[in-house]
């Protein structure tokens, strides 16, 4: 079994995805933080979402977070597991 997946960025291995570690040096347990973390973000977002249609309004703190969390994935830019921890 993989001890991780990522494909999100073109220095994925062998143009199909890193498995073990990343390329780049991201680790196992990191890209699947990462993955946790987007899975719980797109959550937020579909309540955010369903809320604004209803004219209701989205605290600030809500849309930074969503925001911060998106940042904290970009490809070979910004994944550090502290990152997360102290934000
Ligand atoms: S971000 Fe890193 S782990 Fe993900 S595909 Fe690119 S090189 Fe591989």
């Amino acid at each position: 079994m993989n001890q991780m997946f990522c494909f999100q960025c073109q220095e994925t291995a062998g143009n199909k995805g890193c498995t073990l570690n990343g390329v780049c040096g991201k680790t196992a347990a990191l890209a699947n933080m990462q993955d946790l973390l987007i899975y719980v973000t797109k959550g937020l977002s579909e309540v955010t979402t369903k809320l604004r249609f209803e004219g209701r309004n989205i605290l600030p703190e809500v849309n930074h977070y969503i925001t911060l969390n998106l940042f904290t994935t970009i490809t070979n830019a910004n994944f550090d597991d502290e990152v997360s921890i102290k934000e």
